[in-house]
């Protein structure tokens, strides 16, 4: 299979409407299928398309009796982006530039084409999306399945909010143009890939003058510091999140380091690296993180930022996406995989419940680096069952050790509810339907838009 993680590949002129692939597309058998936690390897028959005019055909080969499910990047956690011992269809091969507006900032693109490659084109002509996850290895499908956040959502909301037109193909009838007050555009808005398959997006990007942040990094020493910075800097900041140390206790509990950054107004429009600087070995043994390196990295990562905070100017692809300077880290945590526990809980629940949670967490000695705390903001996402809600967002790595980590989470599981949160389906594995049902509103209402042509180990696991 073709690595698409190492580095931005440029979008491919749009040749799609050139009738050259019309032949029916195999779904070939793939032995070992994972996502980004590699908690399970399943078997999966996996079509590769490369022209729109073949994703008819691909979705009319789909049934209730043998579903598929459209995939991008698999930077998911959990399950939501796996069919084992079903069929996938692995959208990467679309990753055409269908029309970018330098005047407006409309950008067109093919579903399977990652912000990666979307950034090498819009950065150089003073354009960014509007909001970005924590990694650019991920295909606007996804970033539309998950109605992914970024560091700003405080400011422009997600990446849903930005979203203008999408195609979608179903089981059901012809593919269907869709745009904002068509039920179909809310359902597939954080619709985790169930309502069909996205053949290509729209969006309005946001302008940029220079790919150059100006930061401003500080460190806290408890959870009330976290509070109080993120009470006086997210009015002046478009970005802001802290990176807490989940082992610190006692007084020291939640304490972290708060990075807040605006785009800067010179410095250039440069490129980021064509690819990672780093690669994490592919039989990384599972002690490469442990407890001692996990506290010995908090510690120097707090204690580095205490001496050196202060303002300075990063690039983007150090402030946005710091994890993606190592290609595969994932593989770090060994044979055996890792969760991603990531929860929001509202704003006037949010102290309480946070500092039972990481009480809880510092205790079990089981959260990993990096974990992270962001505030969400009121904008209201489009997005029938999107995760954000205002709050404040909370995530933590955690490497598998089997009913040690998952008791620990039915444990949070309980705060989360108690306090009105929810937790997000991207990076969950293993919560019961109950949770999902009583935290979304939307939730009983989207069955409805779900293609019986269409299924995910998610989706089994939560809606049975
Ligand atoms: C290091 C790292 C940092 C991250 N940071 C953040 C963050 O800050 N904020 C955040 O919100 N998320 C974050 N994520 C999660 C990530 O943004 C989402 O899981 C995203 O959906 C992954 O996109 P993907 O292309 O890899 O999709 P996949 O993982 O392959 O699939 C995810 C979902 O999208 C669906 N899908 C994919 N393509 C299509 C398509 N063409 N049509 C229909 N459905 C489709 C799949 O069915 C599945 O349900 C992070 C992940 C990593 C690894």
């Amino acid at each position: 299979m073709v690595d698409r993680s190492r580095g931005a590949r440029p979008v491919r002129p749009d040749q799609s409407s050139c009738h050259h692939a019309m032949a029916a597309i195999d779904f070939t058998p793939v032995d070992r299928l994972s996502s980004w936690g590699r908690l399970t390897a399943a078997p999966h028959r996996v079509a590769r398309p490369r022209f729109r005019d073949q994703l008819p055909g691909v979705v009319a080969s789909l049934s209730s009796a043998d579903p598929g499910l459209a995939i991008g990047l698999r930077r998911a956690y959990g399950d939501s982006n796996l069919n084992p011992g079903g069929r996938v269809i692995d959208m990467t091969g679309l990753d055409r530039l269908i029309a970018f507006d330098r005047e407006t900032g409309i950008v067109r693109a093919e579903a399977g084409a990652s912000l990666s490659q979307i950034i090498a084109v819009l950065a150089p002509a003073g354009w960014f999306p509007a909001t970005t996850p924590g990694t650019r290895f991920v295909t606007l499908g996804g970033a539309v399945a998950n109605d992914v956040h970024g560091k700003n959502h405080h400011a422009v909301g997600s990446f849903g909010n930005w979203v203008t037109r999408m195609m979608i193909h179903r089981s059901d009838g012809p593919p269907r143009e869709v745009a904002i007050g068509d039920p179909l555009f809310h359902a597939t808005v954080g619709g985790l890939g169930l309502t069909g398959l996205i053949e290509w997006v729209e969006f309005q990007a946001t302008p940029i003058d220079s790919t150059w942040l100006e930061a401003e990094e500080t460190s806290f020493e408890s959870l009330d510091g976290y509070f109080e910075l993120s009470d006086t800097r997210r009015a002046s900041f478009e970005h802001t999140l802290a990176w807490i140390d989940c082992l610190a206790h006692g007084d020291n509990l939640g304490r972290g380091v708060f990075s807040s950054a605006n785009w800067a107004a010179t410095g250039g429009l440069r490129l980021h690296a064509a690819s990672p600087r780093l690669s994490a070995p592919f039989g990384a043994p599972g002690f490469a993180f442990n407890r001692m390196t996990i506290g010995a990295l908090n510690t120097l990562y707090h204690g580095a930022k205490s001496m050196s905070g202060g303002r300075k100017r990063v690039h983007y692809s150090g402030f946005l996406y710091p994890l993606d300077g190592v290609a595969h880290w994932n593989r770090l945590y060994g044979g055996r995989g890792f969760y991603q526990y990531q929860c929001v809980i509202p704003k006037s629940e949010a102290r309480a419940a946070l500092t039972d949670i990481l009480s809880l967490v510092a205790k079990s000695g089981q959260g990993s680096f990096p974990a992270v705390l962001k505030d969400f903001g009121d904008i209201a996402p489009v997005g029938l069952i999107s995760f954000p809600m205002e709050g404040v967002t909370l995530a933590i790595d955690f490497p598998n050790k089997g009913s040690r980590t998952t008791s620990l989470f039915s444990e949070l599981d309980a705060i989360v509810s108690s306090a009105g949160g929810r937790i997000y389906p991207a990076k969950d594995a293993r919560a019961a339907a109950r949770m999902f049902r009583d935290s979304y509103p939307g939730w009983e209402g989207f069955g409805a838009y779900v293609d019986p042509a269409f299924r995910s180990a998610f989706w089994e696991r939560v809606s049975s």
